[in-house]
């Protein structure tokens, strides 16, 4: 039997606000244990939380960015479970009436474009974190993330594939990352995700049981995990056997995931309203305001950048997919108004450059006027394509200027004719048998020729005018 896989996600986004959602107390990441706390964010008796009004503000922006319904009224409840990082006993969060729901995103998928719904988007608190020794039966536990701000965004059960999991959650990354909210980062877990995942007979209408699987912090593991759970439902229903509802640790050294508690341990949180916090009630100028300042969105800057610098869809996409990067690449184009040109780079070397130190295009060590500028320099001819890699390379390592580098190491394209047909003449009277042969017909030798003078050249002659000096001898 063939069978699909039916893939929902819930994204826990860390926000980037400065104090926490029910408190004064600081969100920096970092400090010393349990500094950032203050009696309302340790669950002291008597004392009351006030909501931030920067976290619905950042919440309003998602959920308008996501094409969400705004409730005009929404409202926080407690969420009970004991466990050693929550010192309420109870974590507030918004259950019945969430502040954003409905909404929806759109992918882009070998080319096409698939649309993913989002059922809900919520405030929430979270816990804290707590470290266990391994040597001694000892756990620890640190505060300071109590209280720190998170939305939740719920997708529909509308994805297929891990792979569209995958571009989902890089949709959704990169709009957060867009909309200044938070930073994004999965391994640092200020971007989590939790995935469900069920398999079905193609054609089927009705879902199968899900399993949700945990502990997936990065884009890798997310998609591997999903991989290895829909394999591992395959076998059980091709064997006759039943998947059961549970939820699953994705361990990454094992390449495998483990059951962790199932349906009849999951938790029954016995949520009701918060009776310490008003409904939440946002109107219309809120609404409009939050509306106005929203920045371009990345699906709008990607349009823009087809249209206004006739780059291809993919190139696009790739460019607009962090913030900072479109906007690198836009100031390049300012200073170097040949956009082809630009991405070719941007893509090509300084991605790859980038990549391979495992730097962010914000730690960029070659500065959008330093690589405008090595542009310029083979446009206007004083260096050759090929040049420009070893003089990119130089700026990567020392952060100078391509002009200085140039100068200095003397890499000067030669243009002068006289000068190449010097060489020319040298390397044809050098390789007499090579001639003959071209002259017999062995045109394929033109290379050997070329790759001879640049080689004599150290790289520097202009190929176009190598070819045309070569050509001419040799015909002679
Ligand atoms: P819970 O509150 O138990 O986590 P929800 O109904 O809120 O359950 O669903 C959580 C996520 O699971 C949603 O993203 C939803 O799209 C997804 N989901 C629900 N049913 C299925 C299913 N049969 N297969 C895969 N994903 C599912
Ligand atoms: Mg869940
Ligand atoms: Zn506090």
């Amino acid at each position: 039997m063939e069978f699909e896989s039916v893939i929902g996600l819930e994204i826990h986004a860390q926000l980037k606000t400065k104090t926490k959602i029910f408190c004064g107390c600081s969100t920096k990441f970092g400090a010393p244990p349990n500094t950032h706390t203050c009696p309302v964010c340790l669950g002291m008796p008597g004392v009351l939380p006030v909501l931030n009004k920067k976290v619905v503000e950042y919440s309003l922006r998602m959920a308008l960015a996501t094409n969400c319904k705004i409730n005009r009224q929404s409202r926080f409840a407690r969420k009970n479970y004991f466990y050693p990082d929550l010192p309420k006993g109870y974590q507030i969060s918004q259950y019945e009436l969430p502040i954003a729901e409905n909404g929806h995103v759109d992918i882009e998928i070998n080319s096409h474009k698939k649309r993913i719904g989002i059922t809900r988007i919520h405030m929430e608190e979270d816990a804290g974190k707590l470290t266990h020794n391994p040597d001694r039966p000892l756990s620890m536990v640190d505060f300071n993330r109590t209280g720190v701000p998170l939305i939740e965004i719920v997708s529909e059960p509308d994805l297929r594939s891990p792979e569209e999991a995958g571009a989902y959650l890089r949709q959704l990354r990169s709009i957060v990352r867009y909309l200044s909210i938070c930073d994004g980062n999965m391994e640092e877990g200020s971007f989590r995700c939790d995935a469900n995942v069920s398999i079905r007979p193609i054609g089927s209408e009705t879902f199968g049981t899900r399993a949700e699987l945990k502990n997936l912090n990065s884009f890798k593991h997310v998609e591997k995990a999903l991989q290895y759970e829909i394999t591992r439902q395959k076998e059980i229903l091709s064997d006759g056997g039943e998947v059961i509802q549970e939820t699953r640790l994705w361990s990454p050294d094992k390449n495998r995931t483990t059951s962790m508690r199932s349906k009849e341990e999951a938790h029954d949180y016995r949520y009701f309203p918060d009776p310490d916090l008003l409904p939440l009630v946002i109107d219309d100028t809120w609404i409009n305001n939050v509306k106005k300042s929203l920045p371009e969105l990345p699906d709008e800057r990607k349009i823009r950048f087809i249209n206004k610098f006739f780059l291809s869809s993919n190139d696009a996409e790739a460019l607009t997919s962090s913030r900072e990067l479109a906007e690198y690449f836009e100031e390049c184009v300012k200073q170097f108004p040949n956009p082809k040109q630009v991405c070719n780079w941007v893509m090509g070397e300084l991605l790859g450059l980038l990549n391979a130190e495992e730097k962010t295009i914000n730690e960029s060590p070659v500065s959008t006027g330093d690589l405008a500028g090595l542009l310029k320099l083979i446009d206007k001819g004083v260096i050759s394509g090929k040049i420009a890699k070893t003089v990119f390379e130089e700026m990567a390592k020392t952060g100078r200027a391509p002009e200085k580098i140039v100068k200095e190491k003397q890499l000067v394209q030669v243009t002068d004719v006289s000068a190449i047909e010097e060489v020319v003449s040298k390397i044809l009277s050098n390789n007499p048998k090579e001639v003959e042969a071209y002259k017999n017909g062995k045109t394929k030798l033109m290379g050997f020729f070329v790759g001879q003078v640049m080689k004599e050249t150290r790289g520097k002659a202009n190929p176009k005018i190598v070819n045309e000096v070569l050509k001419k001898r040799l015909i002679n």
